[in-house]
């Protein structure tokens, strides 16, 4: 059967909790903006495909390893991974940032000299957290699962979370944790979606092909706003 039809779905790795990208609802649906763009542009462009939520760095295992054919998990576009696979056109602009909990003494990222600060592996946000630890003297704690990484701030291991600020953002608005941001935006990258360098370049084109088109009808804006509102 050919790749891409109801008998022989695409398979499209991602993260398993990334709101508002991707993430289960309270009614159990596997949502987000990157679930509305793919779905949008499948129907539009006429393919069909599986979403496996692995986690960002089984995703990306994943992908390499020709386990899933696609990839779509807030990915940032960087030179490191356009070695190793092929990247949509970019359709959001995001840099990872420390927060903490509102209540905690930490001003400053010098603050966090002797601390835990928790990051996910394989993440930009852990790359630059990785750079940066031994000029601020804090130990990197590594999560597969952003869900992980705030269990372990609000168990008070970890004394700051890095990640991407707009995710950071929804969490502090919808999911109840008080965070507030410390230092400035770092890594910033536009997301894009992947495949494998090389391989299923049809489905990287009628993927390009489609979110073309969902910019040019600001169908795209449209999905961003509905999750984000005013905040992206
Ligand atoms: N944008 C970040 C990256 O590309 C984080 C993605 C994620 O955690 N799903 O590494």
């Amino acid at each position: 059967q050919e790749k891409g039809s109801p008998e022989n779905p695409y398979i499209i790795a991602t993260d398993t909790t990334f709101a508002p990208f991707e993430f289960a609802n309270q009614a159990g649906d596997f949502v987000g903006i990157d679930m509305d763009i793919l779905e949008v542009i499948a129907t539009e462009e006429g393919f069909s495909y599986e979403v496996k939520p692995l986690g960002f760095n089984a995703a990306l295992q994943a992908l390499e390893s020709n386990q899933a054919d696609g990839m779509i998990a807030g990915m940032g576009i960087t030179p490191a991974r356009q070695e190793i696979f092929d990247f949509s056109i970019p359709y959001y602009e995001a840099g990872a940032q420390f927060a903490v909990l509102e209540n905690s003494d930490i001003q400053t990222l010098e603050d966090l000299a002797g601390k835990n600060i928790a990051a996910k592996t394989g993440t930009t946000g852990s790359a630059v957290a990785e750079q940066v630890a031994a000029e601020y003297g804090f130990n990197v704690t590594l999560f597969e699962d952003s869900v992980n990484m705030y269990e372990d701030l609000q168990a008070g291991n970890s004394v700051a979370v890095i990640e991407d600020y707009p995710v950071m953002a929804y969490a502090a608005k919808t999911g109840g944790i008080p965070l507030r941001f410390i230092g400035e935006q770092m890594e910033v990258t536009q997301y894009g979606f992947a495949v494998n360098k090389g391989r299923n370049q049809e489905l990287l084109q009628m993927f390009n092909d489609g979110l073309l088109a969902l910019q040019e009808s600001d169908e795209l804006e449209a999905i961003i706003y509905n999750y984000l509102g005013e905040e992206n």
